[in-house]
Order: C-alpha cells, then structure tokens, then sequence
C-alpha cells in the first residue's frame, strides 16, 4: 500500500513564501490499495496530479470525497484527466449532504463561475453514494473490499472517514474531524492498530481552547489530541495533515518535533511525502 500527498494545507489554498516548505495546496492524496488507484479529494493538490496523470498512460481510478466543503472540491474543475478521453473514475461521497456531490460539481462547473459543464467533459465520470443511515455510521467493503468509510461529525452535514485494506495492512485517512467529548468511541476501533493514521491537527490545544477567537465547534482538530488517539489506538505512524493556512514552515517544524517527543513516529505531511507499508 501506498500514499502520496499532493494537497495538505486547510481550509483555503496558500500561496505564501513562508509556507512552501510543507505546501499550499488544499486536501488530495493518492492512495495505491488492493490493486487500485485512489485519490481522496480534489483539493487544490489534485490540479498538479492530474497534470502528472495527463503525462502517463489513460487509466481508470476512485476519487472519493470527504466532504463537499470548497478545500476538498474547488481543484475538480482543472483536474486534466476528466477532459480527456480514455480516463474513466467513480466519484463516491456520502449520501447525507444537502446537495449531492454531482450536483456540488456540476453547479462549479456552470455559469457564471466556469465556462466549461460538467456533462461536457470527454472522461467518463460516474456518481455513487455512500448509504449510511441514522443508525449506522460505518459502511465497509467499498470497491471489491478495499475500502470501509465511516462517518463523522463536521459542521455542519458530516464527514467520511476512509480506511484501507491490503492484507493486514491498514491505513486510514481521517481529515476535518473534531474532537467533540464522547465521539471518539466511533473513530477508535476504526484507527485500531492501523499501520499509517492520517489525522486532522489543524490546531494546538492552546489555539483550540483559548485562541482569539477559540476554534471549538469549527470541525477541526489538535496536534494534542491526534497525539491521544495515536498511542491510545497504537498506530504505527501519525500523519498530520489540514495544516492551518496561519501555520508558517517554522511553526510546523517546531510543532512537530515537540509532538516527536511524545509519539515519535509523527511525520507532518508535506506535498510530495510518499509512504509506503
Ligand atoms: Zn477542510
Ligand atoms: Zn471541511
């Protein structure tokens, strides 16, 4: 199994000098499991992994979304491989949205924000819905078994979970997930053990609980508490992601190495970091 980050910056894409250690572009890695070509959100990130898609042989592939917010979305309109013929890819999202992922895409592909429609494009391009109800939050076995989604909480319709499968090898992808007291029993046996955790540290606990204004109930979460959930679920490696855009290369650095000292397999995840397990 493998991973590759293309995107790994929060909320809105940033372009600043003093960030491009780690990378301004919003949320989209690339995931090999099971045999398959995954890529989780079309963030910013997925605008240069398309044009390395471009270069290489047409291909089919997943592209599985979080959630519909514009850091996970707004890279789709200049994803290359979806104007072209020969490339074809499923797009699943969660069925609890107000609007579908279809309709998220198609209504940024439409005038007056973009000139070129959705139904226009030459890839072929197929919307599938992950049915989770009220009652059940955890959806396994997408994708011939490779892949189980969980839902989560984020403001204000949710967020999916992905976790992948290879053998015993497992690897979850787990961004804009905050912490609320008492939801962690949903996110713990679904990390258990997992080879690679990537999480949503967005913030420190200081910033979280008394920054000016604190982030509590913004649907993110805390290098601290990714740090409670590593050596609590004993993952093998912590991945920290959804860097905030305020976070410059020396504060990360900085942040990160202190979180080494507690978990010292934690890696913040920069464009361009490819892990294998
Ligand atoms: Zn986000
Ligand atoms: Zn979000």
């Amino acid at each position: 199994m493998k991973i590759v980050f293309w995107g790994v910056r929060g909320s809105v894409p940033t372009p600043r000098k003093d960030v491009l250690g780690y990378g301004g572009n919003t949320t989209c890695v690339q995931v090999f499991a099971g045999g398959q070509e995954f890529i989780i959100d079309a963030g910013t990130g997925i605008i240069e992994l398309g044009h390395r898609m471009i270069s290489e042989p047409p291909r089919g592939f997943t592209l599985l979304l979080t959630h519909l917010h514009h850091d996970h979305t707004q890279g789709f309109p200049f994803f290359r491989p979806a104007f072209s013929a020969g490339f074809g890819f499923d797009v699943y999202a969660g069925n609890f949205f107000r609007k579908s992922a279809r309709e998220v895409i198609a209504d940024s592909m439409s005038d007056p924000y973009f000139p070129v429609p959705l139904n226009s494009l030459a890839s072929r391009i197929t919307f599938k819905e992950i049915a989770f109800d009220n009652d059940h939050h955890l959806v396994e076995g997408l994708c011939d078994g490779a892949v189980d989604a969980l839902r989560l909480f984020h403001p204000r319709e949710g967020v999916v979970v992905y976790r992948f499968r290879e053998g015993e090898k497992t690897l979850v992808f787990a961004t804009d997930c905050e912490h609320y007291p008492g939801r962690d029993e949903l996110l713990e046996p679904f990390i258990r053990n997992a080879d690679i955790f990537v999480y949503d540290t967005m913030y420190t606990d200081e910033e979280y609980k008394k920054g000016n204004p604190p982030k509590i109930g913004w649907g993110h979460s805390t290098i601290e508490h990714g740090l409670k959930l590593a050596s609590r679920c004993s993952v093998g490696k912590l991945i920290c992601t959804h860097h905030d855009p305020a976070h410059s290369d020396a504060f990360l650095d900085e942040m990160f190495g202190k979180a080494r000292e507690v978990f010292p397999e934690t890696i913040g995840a920069y464009e361009g970091l490819a892990l294998e397990v």
